[in-house]
C-alpha cells in the first residue's frame, strides 16, 4: 500500500461534484484507473494524484517536472524564463526522463510566445497551463492540436472568462501565492468557494498550499485538486540557485510581501532589493522610477544566480512552513500521506459536534 495507509475505500459525503481520489488496496489491477476515474483532475490529465507542481520561472526546468510526474503528480516546465531553444531542450529532456504526462506553463506576456507554441506542438506536449493574459488568444489553437489547456486566474470574473474561452480547467490562485499575483488580494480561502460555486469545469486551487492538510482544506473548499509551487523550490531537482533554496527554507512567517502593484504585482522575500523598493514607495516614487529601479532580469539574478541582495526572490507565504530541502518525489509522497491522514481524522470526532 502506498505510504502505509490502511487498505480501505474512503467515501466522502456530499462531495459528488469534486470527489476526492480514493484510497484503494495495492495489488488491485485497476488501481491507477480507479484513482484517475474518481477525481476530475486525475481523470483529465491521466495522473495518479490531483497534485500539480506549478510552473515557476527559473525554478522549474525539466528535472523538477519529470520528478513530479514520475511521482504521480503533474510536473510543469516554467517556460516564461526560457529562450525558445532552451524550452525545446527542456521538453526533449523531460520526455526522455518520464513517460508520464507533463505540462508547460506559458505566461502570455512572454515576448516570443508563438515560437514557444510551435515548440510545444512540435513535441506533442499533452497539457499547457497559460497565465497572465487572455485565454481566448491561444486556447482554440492549442486544443485543435489535441492539447489540454488550463488557465491560471486570480478572480471569479477571470475564471468564468477562461471557462467561456473553452479551457479544460482553471487554476484559481489566492493572495498567499509567490511570484505574480492578482491585484485584488483575494485569499485562497475566499477565492476557491466563490469560484467553485459558479464554475462547471474542474477547479485547481493554488496559493498558500504546501502540505497534505492544506491540500485537503482546498478540496473541502470545493477544488478538485491543487497546484503547489513554493514547496517544490526547496528540492534538489529545482533549477533554483542553492542560495535561493536555502533562503526559502529559512524564511519565516511574515517574511514575504506582495509589492510593485503599479507594475506587475509580485510576492517577494523581504531582502535588500525589496527594502529598496519599499524606500522608493516611502519617497513617493513615480511608476517610471519604480520601473527603472526594477530594471531587467531581477528574477534571474535572485532565483537562478543566487544574488540574495540585488535579486528578486519570488516565493509564497507558505515558505514559513517549508524547513527542509528534500527530493520532489518525497515531497509528493509526504503531501499525499498527510492528506490521507487528515482525511481519516476529518471523519473522526474532531469534526463532529
Ligand atoms: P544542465 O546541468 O544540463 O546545465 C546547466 C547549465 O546551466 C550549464 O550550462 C551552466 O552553465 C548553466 N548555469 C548554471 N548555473 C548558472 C547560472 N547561475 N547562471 C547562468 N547559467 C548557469 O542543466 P539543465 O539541463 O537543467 O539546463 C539546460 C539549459 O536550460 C541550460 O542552458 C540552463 O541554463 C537552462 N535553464 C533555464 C531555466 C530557466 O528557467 N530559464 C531553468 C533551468 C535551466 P556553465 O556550467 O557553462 O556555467
Ligand atoms: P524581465 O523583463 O525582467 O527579464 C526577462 C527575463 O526573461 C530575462 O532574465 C531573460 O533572460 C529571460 N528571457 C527568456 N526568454 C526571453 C525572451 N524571449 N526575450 C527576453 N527575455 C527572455 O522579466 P522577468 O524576469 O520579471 O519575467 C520574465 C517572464 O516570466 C515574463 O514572461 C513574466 O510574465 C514571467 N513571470 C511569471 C511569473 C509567474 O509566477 N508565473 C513570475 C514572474 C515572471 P536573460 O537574462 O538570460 O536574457
Amino acid at each position: 500500500m502506498y505510504f502505509g495507509v490502511q487498505a480501505m475505500l474512503l467515501s466522502v459525503h456530499g462531495k459528488d461534484k469534486n470527489n476526492y481520489f480514493r484510497v484503494v488496496p495495492t495489488g488491485n489491477e485497476n488501481y491507477h484507473l480507479k484513482m484517475q476515474q474518481n477525481n476530475r483532475i486525475t481523470s483529465l490529465f491521466g495522473i495518479d494524484f490531483p497534485l500539480i507542481q506549478a510552473g515557476m520561472i527559473w525554478c522549474s526546468g525539466w528535472q523538477l517536472a519529470a520528478a513530479v510526474s514520475n511521482a504521480g503528480g503533474l510536473g510543469i516546465i516554467g517556460s516564461g524564463s526560457m529562450y525558445p531553444e532552451v524550452l525545446d531542450e527542456h521538453i526533449q529532456k523531460c520526455k526522455q526522463a518520464t513517460n508520464k504526462p507533463f505540462a508547460v506553463n506559458l505566461p502570455m506576456l512572454y515576448p516570443n510566445i508563438e515560437e514557444h507554441i510551435q515548440t510545444i506542438i512540435k513535441h506533442q506536449v499533452p497539457i499547457v497551463f497559460t497565465s497572465a493574459g487572455n485565454p481566448k488568444t491561444w486556447t482554440a489553437h492549442l486544443k485543435s492540436h489535441g492539447i489540454k489547456v488550463v488557465h491560471v486566474v486570480s478572480s471569479l470574473k477571470f475564471a468564468l472568462k477562461a471557462q467561456d474561452a473553452g479551457v479544460d480547467a482553471v487554476v484559481a490562485e489566492g493572495f498567499e501565492a509567490g511570484g505574480h499575483n492578482g491585484r485584488d488580494e483575494t485569499t485562497t480561502m475566499c477565492l476557491i468557494p466563490l469560484v467553485a460555486k459558479e464554475l462547471s469545469i474542474p477547479l485547481i486551487a493554488a496559493g498558500g498550499i504546501g502540505t497534505g492538510r492544506g491540500m485537503l482544506a482546498a478540496m473541502n473548499l470545493g477544488a478538485d485538486g491543487v497546484q503547489i509551487g513554493s514547496r517544490f523550490i526547496a528540492t534538489p531537482e529545482s533549477s533554483a540557485h542553492e542560495n535561493f533554496k536555502q533562503t526559502v527554507i529559512e524564511t519565516p512567517e511574515g517574511g514575504t510581501q506582495l509589492t510593485l502593484k503599479e507594475l506587475t504585482p509580485v510576492r517577494l522575500i523581504k531582502n535588500p532589493f525589496y527594502n529598496e523598493v519599499e524606500s522608493a514607495y516611502q519617497r513617493c516614487a513615480t511608476q517610471e522610477e519604480l520601473q527603472a529601479l526594477l530594471g531587467r532580469g531581477r528574477a534571474k539574478k535572485g532565483m537562478f544566480e543566487g544574488d540574495l541582495i540585488n535579486g528578486e526572490l519570488e516565493v509564497g507565504q507558505i515558505s514559513g512552513l517549508i524547513t527542509e530541502i528534500k527530493p520532489a518525489a518525497e515531497v509528493v509522497q509526504e503531501i499525499i500521506h498527510e492528506f490521507r491522514e487528515a482525511l481519516n481524522e476529518q471523519q473522526q470526532s474532531k469534526f463532529q459536534f
